[in-house]
């Protein structure tokens, strides 16, 4: 009867995990997802507290404690702009989790095999099939433990943003995956005889940890958000290997959602910047098209705007649409742009948000820091519902957006990021630009749209720009 008692929490989880993820989907049930998924971990954490053989209770709960007590403070402290990297880290611990999970179980096997645990008779063929989850758990386990903790020091400015190359660099990652390959076969080869099967774990581990370090560290900053989304794919696998190794239901379940959510959400990103998992992986945004596209808009002007003219032709729209991008997470101005949106709404103007998928530097990231502002749901559009209101705005003011509205993704073949959808800002009567120069966005790319006879250019730090703005929509 206690052994069925496991199992059921086990299974009350599982479908609370899957609850939970479905009501992640959306910021309107995203709280009460998260809420129905923690007590679903509650559940399978007290399941397997009851399972038969537990034991060392006190050494848990003291595990439990340090793992919580840092965790919490760091979740409650952290400010929205570094949660990448706190997403990052924590990943990381899931991966270092499998790791240690998978290592251990195929130690203890190792052990029965050859008789140290009271032994017992497999045969070469069944020993093999028998380590290759934890053989599976360790390698991705390894590799999402210390690709996140390089994710995370490029994220918060411990490593070098910037993609990191030196000589050989893909034949050597060549040859440290034919390694990991080899040592896993030769140590489920050698399952019979303890030491040289324990010394090809130990060296496999290592691989695994360093590979994990190699593939990262040439990644530039600005593609960690697709990186930390494949981590966390990985890690969710480690943790199903690593469930079928103990025959943990739940672990599997569990596991499997985080490791599909990643594949998916990956998936996505990729797609919404229209680059391939490939590129991100071994190679860097933009080449030879930057230099050509910045060369040819030089001769072009770009035409400015003042705040008091900028006001004016706001505050007498019938309808505005407001582009957030990158630079206003830089800018930290979600509250501004919040002020500016009521003051018209004050004058009957009516505003909505365009949200792109990828604006920002991490999924959601528009959503999250417009929310914090308490920018209320329904206001934000995504961009297959926004683009054909462009039309019908008489202004669309793009606030430290860059890529996201670029025509030249529906225009240039030639462009990089050719085929990537955007918002269709260059269709509104108006269009007004804040950022603070003649920089270019992530893909480093000159835009067109800023030299378009409908744009003006109203140049500086996003807040800086914002809080002029009200003053003069205030004074109207
Ligand atoms: P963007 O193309 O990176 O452009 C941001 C613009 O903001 C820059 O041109 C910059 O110009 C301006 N800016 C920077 N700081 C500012 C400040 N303090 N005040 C005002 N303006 C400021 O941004 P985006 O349009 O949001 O596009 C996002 C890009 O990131 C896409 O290419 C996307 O593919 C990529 N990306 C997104 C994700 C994701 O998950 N969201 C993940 C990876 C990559 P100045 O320097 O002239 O001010």
């Amino acid at each position: 009867m206690t052994s069925k008692i496991p199992e059921a929490a086990y299974l009350i989880a599982s479908l609370l995990f899957i609850i939970g993820l479905k009501r992640l989907s959306s910021p309107r049930t995203a709280r009460s997802g998260n809420i129905a998924a923690a007590i679903g971990m509650g559940l399978a954490l007290a399941g397997t507290f009851i399972l038969p053989g537990m034991g060392n209770f006190v050494w848990i709960l003291l595990a439990i404690v340090i793992g919580t007590v840092p965790g919490w403070l760091l979740a409650k402290r952290v400010k929205m702009t570094a949660m990448p990297q706190m997403v990052s880290l924590f990943n990381g611990m899931g991966g270092a989790c499998a790791l240690f999970i998978s290592l251990g179980e195929e130690l203890k096997w190792l052990q029965q095999l050859n008789g140290g645990l009271g032994g017992f008779g497999f045969s070469r063929r069944e020993a093999l099939a028998h380590s290759f989850p934890m053989l599976l758990g360790i390698v991705l386990g390894g590799i999402s433990f210390t690709g996140s903790l390089v994710a995370f020091g490029k994220l918060q400015g411990l490593v070098s943003e910037k993609p990191l190359r030196w000589p050989l660099q893909k034949p050597v990652n060549v040859l440290v995956v034919l390694g990991i390959l080899a040592t896993a076969a030769s140590s489920a080869a050698l399952a019979n005889h303890y030491e040289p099967a324990l010394t090809w774990i130990i060296v496999l581990t290592v691989l695994a940890l360093v590979i994990g370090v190699l593939q990262v560290l040439p990644i530039g900053g600005a593609d960690m958000p697709v990186v930390i989304s494949v981590l966390n794919s990985c890690t969710g696998s480690a943790a199903a290997v690593t469930g079928f190794a103990m025959q943990n239901m739940s672990m599997i379940i569990a596991g499997t959602l985080v490791g599909a959510a990643g594949s998916l959400l990956t998936l996505l990103m990729c797609k919404a910047m229209n680059r391939s998992l490939l590129k991100v992986i071994f190679g860097s945004f933009g080449g030879g098209a930057q230099g050509q596209a910045a060369a040819g808009a030089s001769d072009k002007t770009q035409r400015e705007i003042a705040a008091p003219e900028c006001a004016v032709m706001m505050g007498y729209a019938r309808k505005v649409i407001i582009i957030p991008g990158y630079g206003l997470a830089v800018a930290q101005a979600q509250h501004m742009v919040h002020e500016l949106d009521e003051l018209l709404e004050k004058r009957g103007v009516e505003v909505k948000y365009a949200i792109h998928p990828v604006a920002g530097r991490m999924p959601g990231h528009m959503n999250v820091l417009l929310a914090e502002a308490d920018v209320p749901y329904p206001k934000l559009l995504d961009m297959d519902e926004i683009n054909p209101e462009f039309e019908q705005a008489d202004v669309a003011i793009i606030i430290g957006a860059n890529d996201v509205v670029n025509p030249a993704a529906r225009t240039d073949p030639g462009s990089p990021i050719y085929g990537m959808p955007v918002l269709n800002a260059d269709k509104a009567k108006n269009i007004i630009v804040i950022k603070r120069g003649r920089g270019t966005g992530f893909a480093g790319i000159e835009n067109d749209l800023f030299f378009n006879p409908k744009t003006r250019m109203l140049f500086g730090d996003a807040k800086k720009a914002l809080q002029e703005l009200c003053a003069e929509v205030k004074g109207l």
